[in-house]
């Protein structure tokens, strides 16, 4: 087993997870059997339970692990299968020493960070490795910045780590940033310096230094950072901003060969130079697409660039597919309460209403839906989506005023969507999440069905509390919903649609999770597909 350790200096933001995902995506391309993991140090135990303004998306794995968005990153850009064990915080190692000396496990020892907390991290690397004896590399991104106080166990954990098993089965790539200040007209190399400075000082001496810079990197600069920073100059490697799109980082990264650096380190030197064929042309199509739609997404964090962030993925990679670019416009689903739909969203080609939580936007959400349905806009509910594209239904056309999810409103005289305790009548509320894969039953002769091929029994992801109620479920087929798919284990519904319009589906799960570059998701293959004959038909 080899290691990659991707650390982070100057600033955050700098395209750290990009950059480790691009690598995994060259050294999958090389043949190796790749597998990433992101180490978080903040105190969260995961970031569940963080405000989308502090942490962007929550992306949920298959087992049910609510996980930093980089994991998003890394599923999208390679094939290794993550889970829980793929991510761990510092809330995360605390809670693992706290209940070991509890329980006595360390024998009347004082319990101190070294070596009590550190030996934990480095566990958890063996565990990694342990379930996954197939896997080649371990890439293992470090969040955070070199010199933060919260990162200094994780550093100090990986140095003992690397000198443990062995350093040439070790690479360290640290990312950093080169500022080009406009006024002197000139890249700066100092804040790399100083960052380098500052791992070396903690032990680590990176072997590749990857400078996030928005213009070139040229020979002069290589060869200051590579004297100051102790690394080769061919070690020492441009990371520009890229013009299109994050497909293109793996492309970028590959100038400078990064991929033959990190075997060459590693001993896996004899490895084939990656053919980057299928990507390549993934992202020509991202760039050069011959056609055009204009999607509105109708969310509650639309101002937060990563607050959802796979939703934005997928429809790229069904544009893609289609060989369409999608122009997304974020819309605040308040705006279209204050506003109506016909204002914010009367020209798109079509409307998808993401995951939420909480109540605000609510009634907008539903009007865009109502807007959609009324129209003949292609519209997509995902999760709180499905829920809403229920809530219109059961309102507008079966005409039970006042339906909506007990969620926004506990009297409501319509529960169509609640908590399964709900249904079942039982008091005590524990209200746990659905979260992680499921089983679920297609029904032949829907378009759901039509979307997955065919396939009769799917998997998919999920991250919610409340269901459709099942009380409901005559009611609303009666009018038209068709209840496309349901949950093998409970008959839960899990996807629901309109059978007289271009595309109207709501599924509860999360489709977002499991789209990538070449394997667009089915759902949202067919709803950009919808909006695109919309467009064509304008
Ligand atoms: N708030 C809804 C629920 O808990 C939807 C959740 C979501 O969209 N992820 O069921």
């Amino acid at each position: 087993m080899k290691y990659i350790f991707v650390t982070g200096g100057v600033v955050s933001s700098l395209g750290k997870g990009l950059a480790a995902a691009s690598i995994g995506a060259l050294l999958e391309h090389r043949g190796l059997k790749t597998l990433m993991q992101k180490f978080d140090p903040y105190l969260n135990v995961d970031p569940g339970t963080m405000s989308p303004y502090q942490h962007g998306e929550v992306y949920v794995l298959d087992d049910g692990a609510e996980t930093d968005l980089d994991l998003g990153h890394y599923e999208r850009f390679t094939s290794g299968v993550m889970s829980r064990l793929n991510n761990l915080t510092s809330g995360q190692v605390f809670d693992a020493v706290i209940k070991k000396e509890r329980r006595g496990d360390y024998l009347g020892k004082t319990v101190q960070f070294i070596p009590h907390v550190t030996d934990e991290i480095k566990a958890r690397l063996h565990l990694v490795t342990d379930t996954n004896p197939d896997v080649d590399v371990l890439i293992t991104e470090i969040g955070g910045t070199v010199g933060d106080m919260e990162g200094l166990l994780f550093i100090e954990a990986l140095r003992q780590f690397a000198l443990e098993v062995g350093k040439d089965n070790v690479c360290f790539i640290h990312v950093t940033l080169l500022p080009f200040i406009k006024a002197a007209g000139e890249v700066k190399t100092k804040p790399t310096q100083q960052s380098v400075a500052k791992l070396r000082e903690l032990g680590i001496q990176p072997d590749i230094i990857i400078c996030r810079t928005e213009a070139d990197l040229d020979e002069d600069n290589r060869k200051k950072i590579a004297m100051f920073c102790n690394v080769e100059k061919k070690n020492v490697v441009a990371f520009r901003d890229v013009a299109h799109t994050i497909y293109e980082c793996p492309l970028d990264l590959r100038r400078d060969k990064i991929d033959r650096l990190v075997v060459d380190k590693i001993g896996l030197g004899h490895t084939p130079s990656p053919a980057l064929d299928d990507w390549e042309h993934f992202v020509r199509r991202v760039i050069h697409p011959k056609h055009k739609v204009t999607i509105a997404v109708a969310g509650k964090y639309i101002e937060l660039q990563d607050a959802y962030k796979s939703i934005y993925e997928s429809l790229i990679h069904a544009g893609a597919h289609h060989d369409t670019k999608v122009n997304i416009i974020r819309v605040e689903a308040e705006a279209v309460e204050d506003h109506g739909a016909k204002a914010v969203i009367g020209d798109v080609d079509g409307i998808l209403v993401p995951g939420g939580f909480g109540d605000r936007g609510i009634e907008g959400k539903i009007l865009a839906a109502q807007y959609a349905r009324e129209n003949n806009i292609p519209y997509f509910g995902i999760c709180l989506g499905m829920q809403i594209a229920t809530i219109e239904f059961a309102r507008n056309v079966c005409k039970l005023r006042g339906a909506n999810s007990t969620e926004f409103d506990k009297n409501t005289p319509f529960p169509v969507i609640c908590l399964q305790e709900e249904q079942r009548g039982v008091a005590d509320m524990g209200a746990t999440m659905r979260l992680g894969s499921c089983e679920s039953v297609l029904f032949a002769g829907t378009r759901a069905s039509d979307l997955y091929c065919g396939a009769d029994r799917i998997h998919e992801r999920h991250r919610h509390r409340y269901e459709f109620n099942s009380d409901f479920q005559d009611k609303l087929q009666e009018c038209g919903l068709v209840v496309s798919s349901v949950s093998a284990k409970e008959g839960l519904v899990e996807i629901v649609e309109l059978p007289n319009h271009p595309f109207f589906l709501g599924a509860q799960f999360h489709p977002e999770f499991q789209s990538k570059p070449n394997h667009p998701h089915p759902l949202f293959a067919g709803f950009v597909k919808a909006a695109l004959e919309r467009a064509q038909a304008q």
